[in-house]
């Protein structure tokens, strides 16, 4: 279990940059996370060497995170998009008793046509599918990075299965929420056909692929090891991976690579994953996606 703490922030909407510069905004309405994945770059950004090495183990509550976004209404969000969150998941364990996302979301779906996208690995997020669909256009994109649980387990040791987040994904798509599948980043894939089978299953048009990168400084939380040794174990390599994207690519015509699945609105049916997987440009596998 992740220590909970409460304290105040100074502010709440940050200027996107990076992977996710066609955002205007990210919201962070917790610093740290409790899912602890073991590649976690958001882990980096804490303010301390300690809370670096404990990455996964603790969490603040931005407690006045709501306040902050209400004083922003004396500059109304007007046509903003925000991309919901950079650095944490907003659907910590915590929040199914705390609803500050939810609040925030409350609060910006009173705002005229802002855009948010919440990107999580949590099935908690549907919880507040009725306040999503109060957005003018509101996207959950769900990280899905294998359909092995030795996998997920050894480099996501404490969040939901994969099997959950498909479950989940699917259910935002009933629900007529616009959804996406982020596989940021792919890991080993056990059963290649089953895998492109459960997403194609989940009824979801837009899907979003990005390779696994390893380098040292990318792992935390004491899972490295066993989750480098099983990379080589499986043999997953820039070669495999480009396998499996022409696999995932013509399973699912939507498909898009790296940054060119982050933007704030996209239309499935005018996809540029219309390109063959082998002919993706080079440049869209460049950059850090964002966690969550
Ligand atoms: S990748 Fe996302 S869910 Fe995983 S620890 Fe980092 S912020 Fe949390």
């Amino acid at each position: 279990m992740a220590q909970i703490d409460h304290s105040p922030a100074r502010g709440i909407l940050s200027k996107a940059t990076g992977f996710i510069r066609a955002f205007d905004y990210t919201l962070n309405p917790y610093n740290g996370c409790a899912f602890a994945c073991s590649y976690c770059y958001a882990a980096f950004f804490a303010p301390t060497q300690q809370l670096q090495d404990e990455w996964g183990k603790w969490v603040r509550v931005k407690e006045n995170a709501l306040e902050l976004l209400r004083a922003r209404r004396k500059r109304p969000l007007i046509d903003k998009s925000l991309y919901i969150s950079s650095v944490t998941d907003p659907y910590q364990p915590v929040e199914r008793q705390l609803e500050l996302t939810r609040a925030i979301l409350r609060e910006l779906a009173d705002y005229h046509r802002v855009t948010v996208v919440i990107q999580t690995r949590s099935p908690l997020v549907t919880r507040d599918l009725d306040v999503l669909r109060d957005f003018a256009h509101a996207r959950v994109n769900m990280t899905v990075t294998t359909d092995d649980e030795t996998v997920r387990k050894a480099f996501e040791p404490l969040c939901p299965s994969n099997a959950q987040r498909l479950d989940a994904i699917a259910a935002v798509k009933a629900d007529g929420v616009d959804a996406c599948v982020t596989m940021t980043p792919l890991l080993p894939v056990r059963n290649l056909a089953a895998f492109a089978e459960a997403l194609r299953a989940t009824g979801v048009e837009k899907f979003v692929i990005q390779n696994f990168h390893e380098t040292k400084s990318r792992f935390v939380a004491g899972t490295g090891e066993a989750a480098r040794a099983l990379l080589r174990e499986r043999g997953w390599d820039e070669r495999h991976y480009a396998q499996v994207r022409e696999v995932l690519a013509s399973a699912l015509p939507t498909l898009r690579e790296g940054q060119a699945g982050f933007a704030p609105q996209w239309d499935a049916a005018t996809s540029s994953s219309t390109m063959p997987a082998a002919t993706l440009p080079e440049s869209a596998t460049i950059g850090t996606p964002p966690p969550g």
